[in-house]
């Protein structure tokens, strides 16, 4: 059940971190107005503090008063190795995961880390928020220092003017009034981990116009605030370099209800290694009509390659194993010396039970589909419903280019090679899609278009005189 609260039930802190939203002063870190700043710099340890940072110490812990310190009883300790540079001088760590925060208004930072050791090695990662990864295993050796940027989104539930988002048990204390995760607290909050994480300093910039994802998805996306719990949708942040912030929205337990869920994947072509080999690729490896690349002597078949679409005019990859044997077949035969015109593919898929039903689809769905089409075309949707029967036929100046087909798919071996065939079948339109299509019927079709069909079976047929 959704907990619903007003403006009346938040804290003045929360208030105060919108109002500070509109703020862009920048003052000297320390004073009880701190949180009107939108970049701070801290400095970590007893060692140096360099001009403009805040020195941070580990008995340093995080109030509102004061607007940063360490965070959620973190258990820190300090090392000072005495250096001249000051943001190398000290460092903070722990053998325990340790949180920092600064209080801040909603929006997107550039945060920057300073991580090493004059003496020693390190190696930490680095986490925001609600455990989103940010720095994943950052080593450095014996004397090395390294500075790394990322972008964290911080959001708060206000929506001014007045209105405030409607936050469930698990993300709001009605009683405390205060935020339960840290995705909508008033702060930002970086977790330090692994081995040993050794935090020379961090920097800490609002960034107005960082350009912004946007992630909405359920438990498998969202910000799981704790461990073991982990989901896609919080780690993506570790991909993403300034200037792109990941906000994400997902949420837990959050359903669309449907009759039907479909999961489909695409296809990518591995075509990685043929960098700087002068092969010719977009989606996949280009091929000409005899399945050849542009290099001589180099072919290309399956579903690594783009071959010639029927139905979509244009090369596509049309990645189904009927297809890649095909085209196994062709670029075999013109390896081999032999002369043979690919004619080209087209998409098709069956599936024997789909909810019940049997489906199959050929070609493009929609004619938007054919993006390459020449001038004066003219497209036609037939489409036939029955109580168990669905029937699209999608036609390109009279010949096929895409059916659909569900609850009754017998005989949709002739639509496939209408289709690859390109038969112009304006005049047999209602016995495509009839209840009871018998072969017979389509027997003037074919002889009328006999120079198409020049197979034994179909000849067979148009023999029989009928
Ligand atoms: C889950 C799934 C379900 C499918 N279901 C159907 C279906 O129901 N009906 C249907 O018709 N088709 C289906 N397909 C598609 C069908 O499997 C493919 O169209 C077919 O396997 C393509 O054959 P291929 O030889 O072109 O490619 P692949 O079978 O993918 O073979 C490519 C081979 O090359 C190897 N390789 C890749 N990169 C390199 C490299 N750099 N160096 C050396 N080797 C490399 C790969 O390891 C692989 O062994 C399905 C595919 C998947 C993934």
């Amino acid at each position: 059940m959704k907990h619903y609260f007003t403006l009346l039930v938040l804290t003045p802190t929360i208030c105060f971190s919108c109002m500070a939203q509109n703020q862009s002063s920048t003052m000297a870190p320390g004073d009880s107005s701190q949180t009107n700043r939108i970049s701070f710099k801290f400095s970590f340890g007893p060692g140096k503090v360099a001009p403009g940072y805040t020195q941070v110490l580990p008995a340093t812990a995080y109030t509102n008063s004061l607007g940063y310190g360490f965070d959620s009883d973190s258990m820190v300790t300090a090392v000072d190795r005495g250096s001249e540079d000051p943001l190398f001088a000290s460092f903070c760590t722990s053998d325990k995961l340790f949180f920092f925060s600064v209080a801040v208004p909603e929006g997107n930072y550039k945060v920057t880390v300073t991580l090493g050791d004059s003496q020693g090695q390190s190696m930490t990662t680095v986490k925001a928020e609600a455990r989103r990864l940010m720095l994943e295993r950052i080593h450095t050796d014996f004397g090395k220092f390294e500075k790394r940027s990322f972008m964290v989104n911080v959001r708060t539930p206000m929506m001014p003017p007045g209105n405030a988002i409607k936050l469930n048990t698990r993300e709001w204390n009605a009683q405390t009034g205060e935020a339960v995760t840290r995705t909508w607290d008033n702060k930002l909050t970086l977790q330090f981990g692994d081995e040993r994480p050794c935090v020379c300093a961090v920097e800490i910039e609002k960034v107005d116009d960082a350009v912004t994802v946007f992630l909405v998805g359920d438990s498998t996306v969202t910000d799981q605030p704790r461990e073991p719990y982990g989901t896609w949708g919080q780690l993506l942040s570790r991909w993403f370099k300034p200037p792109v912030a990941i906000a994400n929205h997902a949420e837990s337990g959050e359903t669309l209800k449907a009759d039907v869920l479909i999961a489909a994947t695409g296809v990518k072509p591995n075509i990685e290694f043929l960098k700087n080999s002068g092969i010719q690729t977009q989606w996949g490896i280009l091929t000409d009509d005899h399945l050849q690349t542009n290099i001589p002597g180099v072919y290309a078949a399956g579903d690594v390659c783009e071959t010639f679409d029927i139905a979509r005019n244009t090369r596509f990859v049309n990645a189904i194993w009927p297809m890649a044997v095909e085209q196994g077949r062709f670029a075999g035969l013109n390896m081999a010396g032999r002369k043979a015109e690919y004619p080209g593919s087209f998409r098709m898929n069956s599936i024997g039970n789909f909810i019940g039903f049997p489906a199959m689809s050929m070609g493009v769905t929609h004619p938007d589909e054919c993006s390459y089409v020449e001038e004066e075309c003219h497209f036609q949707e037939i489409k036939t419903r029955s109580e168990n029967t669905y029937k699209k036929l999608i036609l390109k100046n009279g010949c096929i280019v895409g059916a659909i087909f569900v609850g009754q798919t017998q005989k949709c071996g002739i639509m496939t090679e209408l289709l690859r065939k390109q038969v112009d079948v304006s005049d047999f339109v209602g016995v495509l899609v009839s209840k009871n299509l018998n072969f017979m019927d389509l027997v003037p079709l074919l002889r009328r278009n006999g120079d198409k069909f020049p197979e034994p079976e179909f000849k067979e047929l148009m023999d029989t005189g009928l």
